[in-house]
């Protein structure tokens, strides 16, 4: 039986989606702050995370992070305001799904199973999920190397992707290109720091909206490149 966790501060609700859950047949808990909420999420084994954004003590934005820090569960994040949803999306938490109050309890049972079996699959089917970075709409498939902006997968050539990863994986650090060019291209290979420049140039053209205010990759007048979170 799968067992699922609600965290959520207002309790009518929680007892509604728990009513409906349990007559699904799943297995419910109930916590009703942040903070015993993130600590039963991380110190039990649940299937699946409903999980409230405004809460008091630690909010639902923290609780995603540490949750998806350690587990790969299915988290159902809930939220009275549409913008706030964007802004999860935004954050690019980990989440797997949004849900905005009021919905009806039987979309929330519709939305749980279809979660459930989707991890149930990847688990029985002993397939290791890919390795995915997300930054603010980015979503980098390190295993199946691949990019989406904005869930518009983008082409990137090999070093285009291997470069923008790296960068992705040191956020706010800045490098100059010598040590891109170093860290990207093998030493033996012919071209020079131009060639970052250029491959940068690219990357931008693919995952920036405005590539002369780029979001994501900064230009370090003088130094080199960062990528900003
Ligand atoms: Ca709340």
């Amino acid at each position: 039986m799968s067992r699922i966790l609600i965290i959520e501060d207002e309790v009518a609700i929680a007892e509604l989606e728990k009513d409906y859950l349990e007559l699904s047949g799943f297995e419910v808990e109930m916590e009703n702050t942040g903070d015993a909420g993130s600590d039963r999420a991380l110190q039990e084994e649940f299937d699946l995370i409903i999980l409230d954004l405004m809460l008091p003590g630690v909010d639902g934005f923290e609780i995603c992070k540490r949750i998806r820090a350690t587990k790969n569960i299915p988290i159902l994040m809930v939220s009275a305001k549409k913008d706030d949803i964007d802004k999860i999306r935004g954050l690019g938490l980990g989440a797997d799904d949004y849900i905005t109050k009021p919905f009806s309890p039987s979309e929330l049972v519709a939305r749980v199973k279809a979660h459930l079996a989707r991890y149930e699959r990847l688990i029985g089917s002993g397939v290791k999920e890919n390795e995915i970075l997300e930054i603010r709409g980015i979503k980098i498939d390190k295993t199946a190397r691949r990019v989406y902006v904005n869930d518009v997968e983008k082409s990137f050539t090999t070093k285009e992707f291997d470069l923008l990863t790296f960068l992705a994986e040191h956020p706010n650090h800045v490098f100059t290109k010598d040590e891109l060019f170093q860290e990207i291209w093998d030493m033996e290979s012919i071209g020079d720091i131009a060639t970052v420049t250029v491959h940068i140039k690219k990357i931008r053209e693919k995952i920036e909206f405005n590539t002369s205010k780029p979001q994501y990759i900064e230009t370090i007048w003088g130094v080199g490149y960062r990528f900003k979170v």
